[in-house]
C-alpha cells in the first residue's frame, strides 16, 4: 500500500481535532486549545497536547449510543472481561473493512482460497468485520460458527475442504487438542491467519507439528476493537512485526515505549491518542517488499502490575513462564487469593500432564520475580502454591480469549 502523505494526513489530522472540540467524547480533552490555533495551517501539531487515554467504558456512552440510529455496535471485553462498546457508522465500519481486507490479502489470502472461520458474528465479536473484510480478497468463506468441539471443526474443515484457517489463537485449542489424540493431521492447511491475540512460539511450534505441512505459513493482522485495523503483515515481515494502515490510522510510540493510535476517519466515537496497552518500537524501512508504510515491531503488551502483598508487582513473568514450559493458556491459571492468614497468594493451576514438572516450575517462579521471592521470604506473601487444573479453573471473555490472570480476592 502506498503511505499516505504528509500534507493528507496533517489535513485529517486538523479536521479530526476540529471535530472533537465539539464532540461530546472527546471535548474536554481539548479544552485547553483555542479554537484559533486550531484553524492554523500547522494545527495538526495540536495533537500532541492532547493527553493520551485509554478508551473509555461504556456507562458514559450509554446516552451518546441511544442518539445514534445508523449504526453498528461491537463490544470489546479484552483481558478483563468487562464488555466496553464501540458504535460506528455502517461507512465507518466499511471503511476499516476495506482495509482489514488488505491485511487478508496481505498475509497470503487469494481469491482461490477456501477460508475457514471459527467464531460467529455478535454483539461481543468483530466477526462481521472479518467476514466483510474477507469478501475482498474474493475467497470463498466457510463459517464454521464455534470453536469448543474439536471433532466438529475438523470434520467441516476436511468435509469442505479448508486451506486456510482465520482464527484467533485461544480457538485453535480444541482443534489441536483433538488432532493430537486422534493422531490425524491438516496436511491440505496451507496458510493460519491470526488476530486479536498475539501467537505464542509454543503455539506456533504445535501448529508445525501436528498439521503435518511443513510448508504451512503463519501469518497475522494487527487490531483492536477500540480503534480498528493498524497493521498488516508482507511476506518480509518478522513475528510480531506489522506495516501501519497510514491511510487510516496515525500511529506513535510514547517515550515509555507505548503505542497510541489515532484513528484518521471515526467521527461518530473518535479515536484520539489511544494508548493501545501495547509496547512497541518502530521497525527498519524501507521493507523489502517496496512498501514504505512505516513499521512497527510490538514488543509484548505494556507493563501490568497488579497490587500483591501491598505493593505493585509486574505480572507479565506468567507469559514467560508459560513460554518456557510450553504451557498453553487452556492448560494454565494464575489465581490471586487471599490465603487464610489473610495474607495474598497466588495459586497456579496447571494441567495434570505437567506434574512432573511442577518442582521444577516452583524452581523457576522462585528465580524469576525477585520482588515476590522476598515478600514470600519476610511472610508478607504466602508461598506460591501449585495445583491440578480444573476445568472449573479456566475463564474466557465473552469472545472466547482465556484471562490467564484472575484476581479472585474479596
Ligand atoms: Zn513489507
Amino acid at each position: 500500500m502506498y503511505p499516505i502523505s504528509q500534507q493528507n494526513r496533517n489535513e485529517l489530522l486538523r479536521e479530526l481535532l476540529l471535530h472533537c472540540t465539539k464532540h461530546p467524547l472527546t471535548k474536554k480533552r481539548l479544552a485547553g486549545i483555542p479554537l484559533s490555533e486550531l484553524h492554523q495551517p500547522d494545527s495538526h501539531k495540536l495533537l500532541q497536547q492532547v493527553i493520551p487515554k485509554h478508551s473509555e467504558c461504556h456507562h458514559k456512552f450509554t446516552k451518546l449510543i441511544k442518539q445514534n440510529t445508523s449504526s453498528i455496535m461491537f463490544s470489546t471485553s479484552g483481558s478483563t472481561g468487562k464488555e466496553k462498546y464501540i458504535a460506528l457508522s455502517f461507512e465507518e465500519m466499511l471503511e476499516n473493512t476495506r482495509h482489514h481486507g488488505f491485511a487478508y490479502q496481505a498475509a497470503g489470502i487469494t481469491r482461490s482460497d477456501r477460508v475457514a472461520t471459527f467464531g460467529m458474528p455478535s454483539l461481543l465479536t468483530s466477526e462481521l468485520t472479518v467476514h466483510l473484510a474477507l469478501a475482498n480478497t474474493g475467497c470463498q468463506i466457510l463459517p464454521i460458527g464455534q470453536a469448543t468441539c474439536g471433532a466438529t471443526i475438523f470434520r467441516l474443515i476436511s468435509e469442505l475442504h479448508a486451506n486456510v484457517l482465520l482464527v484467533m489463537p485461544s480457538d485453535l485449542h480444541s482443534l489441536l487438542d483433538y488432532m493430537e489424540e486422534e493422531k490425524y493431521c491438516l496436511p491440505q492447511i496451507r496458510l493460519i491467519v491470526t488476530g486479536g491475540e498475539k501467537l505464542q512460539q509454543s503455539l506456533k511450534r504445535r501448529i508445525m507439528q501436528l498439521c503435518g505441512n511443513a510448508q504451512l505459513k503463519l501469518s497475522s493482522t494487527f487490531q483492536t476493537a477500540d480503534t480498528g485495523t493498524i497493521g498488516y503483515q508482507c511476506r518480509y515481515c518478522v513475528d510480531n512485526e506489522y506495516h501501519i494502515q497510514e491511510k487510516l490510522q496515525y500511529a506513535e510510540i510514547l517515550a515509555s515505549g507505548e503505542l497510541v493510535i489515532t484513528n484518521l476517519k471515526r467521527r461518530q466515537m473518535p479515536v484520539l491518542r489511544i494508548l493501545t496497552g501495547d509496547q512497541a518500537i518502530w521497525s527498519g524501512t524501507p521493507c523489502l517488499c517496496g512498501d514504505q508504510t512505516a513499521k512497527i515491531l510490538l514488543k509484548g503488551r505494556a507493563a501490568q502490575n497488579t497490587k500483591i502483598g501491598g505493593e505493585k508487582i509486574p505480572i507479565d513473568f506468567f507469559d514467560r513462564l508459560m513460554e518456557s514450559f510450553s504451557l498453553h493458556p487452556h492448560q494454565f491459571a494464575v489465581h490471586i487469593v487471599t490465603h487464610d492468614s489473610g495474607r495474598d497468594q497466588i495459586c497456579l493451576k496447571i494441567h495434570d500432564r505437567y506434574r512432573s514438572q511442577f518442582r521444577k516450575i516452583q524452581a523457576w517462579l522462585l528465580n524469576h520475580n525477585s520482588l515476590l521471592r522476598e515478600k514470600i521470604a519476610v511472610h508478607l506473601v504466602e508461598p506460591y502454591k501449585i495445583d491440578i487444573l480444573q476445568a472449573h479453573d479456566l475463564k474466557r471473555t465473552k469472545s472466547g480469549k482465556f484471562i490467564t490472570i484472575q484476581d479472585n480476592r474479596p
